[in-house]
């Protein structure tokens, strides 16, 4: 069951109305969560931005959520491991930019400091048995994702699933960027993540999504719309609906259906509030092509100078933007960025397109360019 009911803003009052009519649609609170619980609202932090860019999790939103929790009688816990080093220094100036820290006093809820790590063995998994995670993620009952919609320039798309990526400590999210090159078998990867994190609830802020350039460095889009459900996977393919985008088309959703966690019609899915059509935005701004894998494979060796020159999408720096902070270099799963002068340079050959120093730079200075036959391919 997913619901979904309009909100035009961010209004305290109104989010606390909408929020409660959602659990009202999935059956009630009580039916995921006991009175005296922990619950986890595991945001998303992506990076130190205000909540008016719409790269993070809106404090009210998130307030108004912990807030109807608490008064329920759970104790509630904000927490995520933003992009970079994992530590208390860094989370508090994290939740000080986002206003997670108003958030935590209008939802009477904590803000996680724990940063030890904790590995997660998970033997169902598809790509991943073990999950290095942040131990927070244990120290609680019941988690609930809270995120928003957002277009993203590796996986197209990032809401409810790829939100519990930031289950992963800090700069480890590196390592499994770099174990796992190909989007198709990152995807699988975010997906065996989510089901490790198994969030009871998904809550996604679609009163404002992000288009463009997402997931840091996109334009914010008004949408107007909450959605919630038991089932992650059926929130982000109502939410693939609403941003005119075929669900196919978006590696985690495109593996959700073949591992059979989400049907390929939307008539399947069982919705309850209002109408998701009335949503729908034909013009959002969804990234094209950007996976290093779009001929379905890797070129012959001959072919993989002129492919990587002329064909393959890559990290693009803006030197009059780029201030020389280094933190591009320093998250490159793949260590292929060089910092000369003060200024990044990547080397191609091994750049595995995962756009981590794009969605870390403070400056927005790294967009993602695509060569003119890659622009013209996508197009046929
Ligand atoms: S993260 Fe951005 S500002 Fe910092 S060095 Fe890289 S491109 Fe420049
Ligand atoms: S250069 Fe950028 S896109 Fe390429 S591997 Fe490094 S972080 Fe990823």
């Amino acid at each position: 069951m997913v619901s979904i009911l309009k909100c035009d803003n961010y209004d305290f009052e109104l989010l606390k109305d909408t929020i409660k009519k959602s659990f009202e649609n999935l059956g009630g609170i009580e039916r995921y969560i006991n009175k005296g619980e922990t619950v986890l609202l595991k945001v998303n932090l992506v990076m130190k931005k205000p909540p008016e860019m719409a790269a993070t999790s809106n404090p009210e939103f998130t307030g108004a959520l912990a807030s109807i929790l608490s008064e329920y009688g759970a104790k509630v816990i904000i927490g995520d491991s933003p992009g970079g080093p994992f530590s208390p220094m860094l989370l508090k100036s994290i939740y000080n930019v986002c206003e997670m820290d108003k958030a935590a006093k209008m939802g009477n809820a904590e803000l996680n400091f724990n940063t030890e790590h904790i590995v997660c063995e998970f033997p169902d998994g598809k790509v991943l048995k073990k999950i290095t995670a942040g131990a927070y993620i244990k120290n609680c009952d019941k988690i609930i994702s809270v995120c928003r919609l957002k277009t993203h320039c590796m996986t197209k798309m990032t809401g409810a699933v790829k939100n519990m990526f930031g289950t992963i400590p800090g700069t480890t999210k590196a390592e499994y960027h770099f174990n796992c090159p190909d989007v198709n078998n990152f995807a699988d990867c975010l997906i065996d993540i989510c089901l490790n994190a198994n969030p009871v609830l998904s809550f996604m802020d679609a009163i404002v999504g992000m288009e463009g350039e997402g997931p840091t460095a996109g334009k914010p889009r008004k949408i107007g719309a909450i959605i919630a459900s038991e089932n992650p996977f059926h929130v982000d393919f109502v939410a693939a609906k609403i941003i005119n985008t075929e669900a196919e088309t978006i590696p985690v959703l495109k593996n959700s259906i073949d591992r059979g966690l989400c049907p390929n019609n939307i008539e399947e899915i069982e919705m309850i509030g209002d109408n998701y059509k009335d949503f729908i935005i034909t013009d959002y701004d969804v990234p094209k092509t950007k996976s290093m894998h779009f001929l379905g494979g890797k070129p012959p060796k001959f072919l993989e100078g002129f492919v990587d020159r002329h064909i393959q999408p890559r990290p693009d720096f803006d030197y009059k933007k780029c201030i020389g902070c280094g933190d591009c270099a320093r998250n490159c799963p793949a260590k292929t960025i060089e910092m000369k002068n003060h200024k990044p340079f990547v080397h191609t050959s091994k750049c595995i397109r995962c756009y981590c120093c794009q969605e870390l730079c403070p400056k927005e200075a790294v967009s993602v360019y695509r060569p003119l036959i890659l622009r013209i391919m996508s197009k046929l």
